[in-house]
């Protein structure tokens, strides 16, 4: 959609667009309609937060028929910009939009057709003739000077189907909507948990707002024995939504292109983490916040995330989940936000831009020691979604177990799954579950996965990689059998990331690192290693305007 909306802005009358769907409508794409939510699921971001589309969730509130709302108990009056909404009416929403784009594209003179139910099965490039063929399910062929992949989630079952019990993924939700009388294992302890949180409950049991307003949660009596245990690697719960000061996290002070460029240039085409870190993160609380500035001001990024990190492995995690529910609602009482965990959003944002630029050494500091304290304090929990995981934690319905790096999970012989890990204390436990979910959210999809056969066997793409700045640090990885280590004639070493590798105009890039004027990849699973913080409304917004900058170069 915010391709589209680019494409007509541009004021081209001289294009064609195609778009193929899959399914029978356009704009609620995975998370907004069936296949990834129910009427309990929520977005993690409100109003004001979504990049600008043509009309507001508010104006679009006033003008759509109150049917569709009355369900969720949406009002003009009871909407405000700074709430949340039902996934199910958001994506309606965007739906709606969509339409008003075509409109756009009616009025601009702009020829478009949509493919309803047409499944793209494979992309076959031609830089002979400088086209790109595009093959649905139905077997036809059609030709194109430019090719831009929106495909969005994708979640690959391995067990799920055969094995009962076992899920690779809680959606579509509705298969979760069923009763069970045991505990369900659930990996992961963040938004994709909750969405399965609260299918589950809802299908297990009610929950009660007493007289002071108070939230509880009652089992039903057939569900006697059920409860969540979710298995988090430090078992720590995600922060919770705040205020933000930038609603649209725009990271305005963050490096420009620029300055990033000439920091490669004298530094042999590498961008450092430490000089990001420093920039992006640390230099911003200078003045806004001077007192956490002078607490972090001498600590590198190990040293920052391990305070950090070691500040909430002390309380107990729904102890600290409550605290920040308190912080958070203050917080958005006052329209204060809480800076740090805000700069680290917009740390994380601003990573996706150099992250193919750095070393590879810097990508494994990145991957094992940022990532894993930004994914718990980025998930911004919604506030709803808090006091139902503590309702249920009081209801002794809800648990949480750290399980280590080294924890595993292998699908039950009579069904389900059994979670292998090792406790604080080196205790070493196998446990049985009769039905596990994977709930680690979108799994990195590599370069063999990519659905698209043609563009792969001939070479089109290739697996993102990056270079080790220090070739001995490679060599001795791949002496230790890394088997994400690769070297080429030259004796260079890289570290095999997950995807595809892009250029910075979201170009697929081939092997010899040569960009593809014809062909982009947005779709978000099969280019995570170069963009490692790859959520969210915004960055459709931000890597669509990369898109649109080069779509008519050379034309
Ligand atoms: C459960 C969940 C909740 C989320 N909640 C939020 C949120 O609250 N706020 C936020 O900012 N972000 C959220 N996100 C992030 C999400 O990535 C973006 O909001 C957005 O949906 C991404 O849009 P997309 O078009 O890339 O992908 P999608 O929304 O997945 O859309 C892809 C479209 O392509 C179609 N398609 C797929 N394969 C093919 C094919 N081979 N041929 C033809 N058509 C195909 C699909 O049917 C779908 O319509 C959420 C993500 C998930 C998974």
């Amino acid at each position: 959609m915010f391709m589209f909306k680019r494409l007509i802005e541009s004021g081209r009358a001289d294009i064609h667009i195609d778009i193929f769907e899959k399914k029978n409508e356009l704009g609620t794409g995975m998370p907004y309609s069936s296949d990834g939510a129910n009427d309990e699921h929520i977005t993690n971001v409100s109003g004001n937060e979504i990049p600008q589309l043509v009309t507001s969730i508010a104006e679009w509130i006033e003008t759509t028929s109150p049917g569709k709302l009355n369900r969720f108990h949406i009002t003009p009056d009871s909407y405000n910009d700074y709430k949340v909404l039902p996934r199910l009416v958001f994506g309606q929403y965007l739906s709606a939009q969509f339409d008003l784009l075509r409109k756009m594209a009616d009025q601009a003179g702009i020829a478009y057709n949509v493919y309803y139910n047409s499944e793209v099965v494979d992309i076959i490039d031609h830089p002979d003739r400088k086209q790109t063929t595009v093959v649905i399910e139905s077997g036809e062929h059609f030709n194109y000077d430019r090719v831009v992949i929106c495909t969005g989630h994708r979640w690959p079952k391995t067990h799920e189907g055969t094995v009962s019990g076992y899920y690779d993924s809680p959606y579509p939700p509705a298969k979760l909507s069923f009763m069970v009388n045991h505990p369900v294992a659930v990996r992961g302890a963040s938004l994709t948990a909750i969405d399965a949180i609260r299918t589950l409950t809802r299908a297990n049991g009610q929950f009660i707002t007493d007289a002071d307003g108070k939230l509880t949660y009652e089992l039903s009596p057939e569900s006697a024995g059920f409860k969540v245990v979710m298995h988090s690697r430090n078992g720590l719960l995600p922060a919770i939504r705040f205020h933000l000061q930038d609603s649209h996290l725009s990271g305005n002070d963050t490096l420009t292109r620029e300055e990033m460029t000439s920091y490669r240039e004298a530094h042999d085409g590498f961008l450092s983490l430490d000089y990001i870190f420093e920039k992006n993160f640390k230099d911003a609380f200078r003045d806004k916040d001077p007192e956490f500035y002078a607490r972090i001001k001498d600590m590198n990024m190990e040293e920052f995330v391990n305070s950090m990190m070691e500040m909430r492995e002390d309380i107990e995690p729904f102890h600290l989940f409550r605290a920040e529910y308190i912080e958070a609602e203050k917080s958005i009482k006052r329209r204060q936000s809480v800076y740090w965990k805000e700069m680290l959003a917009i740390l994380s944002f601003s990573m996706n831009y150099p992250a193919k630029y750095l070393p590879a050494e810097d990508m494994q500091r990145l991957q094992k020691t940022l990532m894993p304290l930004i994914s718990i304090v980025i998930a911004f929990v919604p506030q709803s979604s808090c006091e139902q995981l503590l309702a249920l934690h009081n209801a002794g319905v809800l648990d949480i177990v750290a399980v280590g790096d080294d924890s595993h999970v292998e699908p039950g012989e009579a069904g389900g799954a059994v979670y292998h890990y090792t406790d604080a204390d080196g205790r070493e436990y196998q446990t049985h579950f009769e039905t596990y979910i994977d709930c680690v959210g979108q799994p990195h999809l590599s370069y063999q996965q990519l659905p698209y056969q043609s563009l792969v066997d001939n070479y089109t793409v290739s697996p993102a990689r990056l270079r080790f700045q220090n070739a001995e640090v490679g060599e001795r990885e791949k002496n230790d059998d890394n088997e994400h280590i690769q070297t080429d004639s030259t004796g260079n070493y890289y570290l095999k990331v997950p995807g595809i590798g892009i250029n910075d105009n979201f170009q697929v890039l081939d092997n010899y690192g040569a960009y593809n004027p014809r062909i982009y990849m947005m779709a978000v699973p099969y280019i995570g290693g170069f963009n490692p913080d790859y959520s969210g409304l915004d960055f459709c917004e931000a890597s669509s305007k990369a898109i649109i900058k080069v779509i008519f170069e050379n034309d």
